[in-house]
């Protein structure tokens, strides 16, 4: 076991806050490098597309000379194949006139924006990328699946609270409200950061510390056990588990 200070001292990753809250087993494994690593085309590609918006104007223009730029770049910097590239690019290619129509009318949320920011806090305990930071400084998010009917999800609402806390640690100020982008259905959504959010990101800070010093949770009963890509590492070490206890 490390010391207390050691502890203390260890920066917590927002993006292991949205890992934490799918699932807090999942820290554990991805803390001892046993969760494979899978890269998905089509989500690094509507990221690194959605990242690419940079003025205002012919949005639709904008999306296409970047996607074909990508096609060619995003295989000599990720470890894509052109099987997994070109399938993924067609696919892309067929929605971008949706995606630039829904989007059209809301990018005055969006930019000018920094893209990228690298931000952290050895006072907090917490750093993390930012996906966008968009006009009055507002945190915003790109998320590749789906969005719910209504407002954010739970997880990307933690998220960018502890984005938020980064942010408002730096400006010295309280930032209160955020951004998602959900690409997929032309959405911009835009969602309010409450205190509460905000203590609920330092409380799992901690619990994650704790996971990183060696604690094993147990296994959430709601657990998205199906898709996970530590199911067999987690499967294993939950057997041996029932036999010695
Ligand atoms: S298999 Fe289930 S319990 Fe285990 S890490 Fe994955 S989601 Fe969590």
């Amino acid at each position: 076991m490390r010391c207390i200070d050691s502890l203390m001292s260890t920066l917590v990753r927002i993006s292991e806050i949205g890992l934490y809250l799918r699932c807090p087993r999942l820290i554990y494994f991805e803390n001892l490098r046993r969760t494979p690593q899978k890269i998905d085309a089509n989500r690094i590609l509507l990221h690194s597309l959605m990242l690419s918006i940079s003025q205002k104007d012919d949005l639709e223009g904008q999306l296409r000379e970047s996607l074909a730029r990508l096609e060619e770049e995003l295989p000599l910097v990720y470890e894509i194949g052109q099987h997994e590239m070109e399938p993924a690019c067609r696919e892309l290619e067929g929605e971008i006139a949706g995606i630039a129509q829904g989007l059209a009318g809301q990018l005055d949320l969006l930019l000018p924006c920094q893209a990228e920011v690298d931000l952290h806090s050895d006072k907090l305990g917490l750093s993390g990328r930012l996906d966008r930071l968009a006009p009055d400084g507002t945190p915003s998010l790109i998320r590749t699946g789906k969005a719910p009917e209504d407002g954010i999800w739970k997880r990307d609402r933690l998220m960018l609270a502890g984005y938020a806390l980064l942010l408002g640690e730096k400006q010295k100020t309280h930032i209160n409200q955020g951004l998602v982008e959900y690409p997929r259905q032309a959405l911009v959504r835009a969602a309010e950061i409450h205190s509460v959010d905000r203590a609920r990101v330092l409380r799992i800070r901690d619990r994650i510390r704790l996971i990183k010093e060696g604690q094993l949770p147990d296994r959430p009963e709601d657990a998205p056990c199906q898709d996970c890509e530590a199911r067999e590492i987690c499967e294993t070490r939950h057997s041996l588990e029932s036999r010695f206890f």
